[in-house]
């Protein structure tokens, strides 16, 4: 009775998992095919691709790969398909003669993977722990382990991959509880967020495989003179480094490939909006055209810029004010000069003046001298008359 409630409760998981798998389609499917007379097939893709139709009925898959495990030197095949009904054929039961003694199947993961949050530091993920790999069965996962940074220090966090869509969806909504923290713990997606090539800063491929010319990842020039360094994107063209989150090439390349990711977690109403998978909200990228990176050394960085513009500015306004002020000092002495030589002219007007006078004086003097001398002539000419009368 028990096992046909769990038999019926995995056949309804199954159910809406095909109901899932098909609403979200994914563009290849693959597994690993697993036997002892793989060799036998590894020379002629005909001879595997008869085999795989007449033990599936799979007529077109997108690749079947012979694979050597470089530990074991065993040959497995890798197959991969673009349909979900097709994967279905392959993870069905294959006939016992397959591939002449029969194999097995191992599906790849998903690429879905989930974070777990606030799992403290001192619990220990093993591998090998029976209570870790009852956490894996229990929610569907896969390569449980611990995040960590770049150094290579550990992290709060948790990473695992993520069986079926259906557990996937699950673990999003509900969470997981741990029996090592006797907690229970909120499950993100973990998202790929896109990268440029550190050496050139293109978008669509790594420094690893990089044939371009180094250049300033902030500019786009070939120097790395900081003076001269102004932010202009390398892909855009915009005011913002070309890694940075500003940049809507940048955010447009995170969300083509986060493509099947996005689609599930917006049709599941786990998140209302793509933009809510970026780690700089994107009012922000609007509202600001200079970027603001959450990084400590970046903000110290953008403050000392806009220190310096400011000074610059404040330093261009005092010089006008200097500039303007000898200008006033210089019309100031000229109007002195000027003035100076009005005076001058003034002075030598009144000397002139004053020369008039005399002159005038002179005049008038000379003029009574002259009448005083009419007076004479006539007095002499009077006397003169009345002698010959
Ligand atoms: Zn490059
Ligand atoms: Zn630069
Ligand atoms: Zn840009």
């Amino acid at each position: 009775m028990d096992d046909d409630v769990l038999n019926n409760c995995r056949m309804e998981k199954q159910k809406r998992n095909d109901e899932l798998e098909l609403k979200y389609s994914r563009n290849k499917y693959t597994v690993m095919i697993h036997g002892n007379n793989l060799e036998d097939f590894s020379s002629n893709i005909f001879d595997r691709l008869d085999e795989l139709k007449r033990c599936t009925g799979i007529t077109n898959p997108s690749m079947i790969l012979p694979v050597i495990d470089n530990d074991t030197e065993i040959m497995s095949l890798k197959v991969t398909v673009d349909s979900y009904k097709d994967y279905l054929k392959l993870i069905s039961k294959w006939p016992s003669n397959a591939f002449k003694t029969g194999v097995n199947i191992e599906p790849l993961p998903y690429n879905l993977t989930v974070i777990k949050c606030n799992v403290g530091k001192e619990f220990i993920i093993s591998k090998e722990d029976k209570k870790i790999k009852q956490v894996e069965k229990m929610y569907g996962l896969s390569n449980l382990e611990r995040m960590v940074t770049k150094d290579n220090n550990p992290t709060t966090k948790l990473k695992a991959q993520v069986k079926s869509i259906i557990d996937y969806i699950e673990l999003l909504k509900n969470g997981v509880y741990l029996d090592i923290t006797s907690k229970r713990h909120q499950v993100r997606p973990y998202i790929l967020y896109s990268k440029v090539c550190r050496k050139c800063g293109n978008l669509n491929h790594l420094e690893k495989d990089c044939r371009n010319k180094a250049c300033c990842l902030k500019c786009g020039g070939n120097q790395y003179t900081v003076s001269e360094c102004i932010q202009k994107c390398i892909n855009c063209k915009g005011s913002h480094a070309c890694n940075s989150e500003m940049c809507s090439k940048v955010v447009d390349k995170t969300f083509s490939l986060n493509k099947y990711v996005l689609e599930i977690l917006l049709g599941e109403n786990i998140i209302k909006n793509r933009d809510e998978i970026l780690r700089v909200p994107r009012q922000a990228a609007i509202d600001n055209k200079t970027p603001l990176d959450v990084d400590d050394k970046n903000l110290e960085k953008l403050i000392e810029s806009c220190i310096s513009k400011r000074i610059s500015q404040i330093d261009f306004k005092v010089d006008s004010i200097k500039q303007a002020n000898e200008l006033n000092n210089q019309e100031i002495q000229n109007l002195k000069k000027d003035m100076n030589t009005v005076k001058k002219d003034i002075n030598s007007i009144n000397t002139k003046l004053n020369k008039n006078d005399e002159i005038q004086t002179n005049m008038n003097e000379n003029q009574n001298e002259t009448r005083s001398g009419i007076e004479e002539l006539k007095a002499l000419f009077w006397g003169l008359a009345k002698v010959t009368q």
